[in-house]
């Protein structure tokens, strides 16, 4: 009981008061319970206004950080989403409230196993988890309206380009390792890529053939 008035305080100042609008957004971050996505020991402080450790020196995002990048992708309900970085698995919990179905790869195998327990445990049937280097996407899946990547990367790996259906939304965040951009390319219908700046942020490094390599940056 607790946790749902934290959450709801979490969702009124730290997403609405700042300007996230989008109902579909607001209603899955008041219904899952993000206190289950973090360290034990953490729980407490799952619903401020931080990033936190979920082992293996990564994080789950700042809840800010995952109301704009769901916003961003402007999902209206029907869509087959990819996301790279399943970390916690919270992104991807919020994603397949709205979606129809989510695809979520991660390379650290721990984190894989213990986010699809979660996903399981709140009834998100409907995400598929894969352990690989998400920087090639998820091909067999391909084309998805929506691609979010949850790490930081150098540059746009190609590859995501060619899995976004037309007008489909990536949003991603690109820049040097310590700090970054985060940006929306879409697709238009006949083909063409518009790109927006949205926001600087820090994300952790995404690692791989199209991404950082390790300890490089
Ligand atoms: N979306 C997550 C937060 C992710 S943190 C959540 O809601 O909790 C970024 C994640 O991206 C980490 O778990 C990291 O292991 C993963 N990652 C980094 N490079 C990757 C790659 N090439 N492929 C797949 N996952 C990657």
């Amino acid at each position: 009981m607790e946790f749902a008035i934290a959450r709801r305080r979490m969702v009124e100042r730290q997403v609405q008061e700042r300007g996230i609008v989008d109902p579909k957004v607001i209603e899955a971050m008041l219904q899952v319970p993000r206190h289950l996505f973090v360290e034990d020991a953490l729980r407490g402080q799952a619903y401020g206004d931080f990033s936190l450790p979920i082992g293996d020196k990564q994080t789950i995002s700042q809840p800010f950080t995952v109301a704009t990048m769901t916003a961003a992708l402007q999902l209206g309900g029907g869509e087959k989403v990819l996301e790279i970085g399943t970390g916690s698995g919270y992104q991807a919990a919020i994603l397949a409230r709205i979606a129809v179905r989510v695809y979520s790869v991660e390379r650290i195998p721990a984190l894989a196993r213990r986010a699809r327990r979660l996903l399981d445990e709140v009834g998100c049937g409907n995400v598929n988890i894969k352990v690989t280097d998400g920087t090639f996407g998820w091909e067999e899946a391909a084309p998805f309206d929506a691609i979010i990547v949850t790490a930081g990367a150098p540059a746009i790996p190609t590859g995501y380009l060619a899995q976004l259906a037309p007008g489909g939304r990536l949003v991603i965040p690109i820049g040097p390792r310590d700090r970054q951009l985060l940006k929306r390319i879409t697709r238009t219908a006949d083909g063409r890529l518009q790109e927006e700046d949205l926001l600087d942020c820090r994300f952790v490094p995404l690692l791989g053939a199209h991404g950082w390599a390790q300890g490089e940056g």
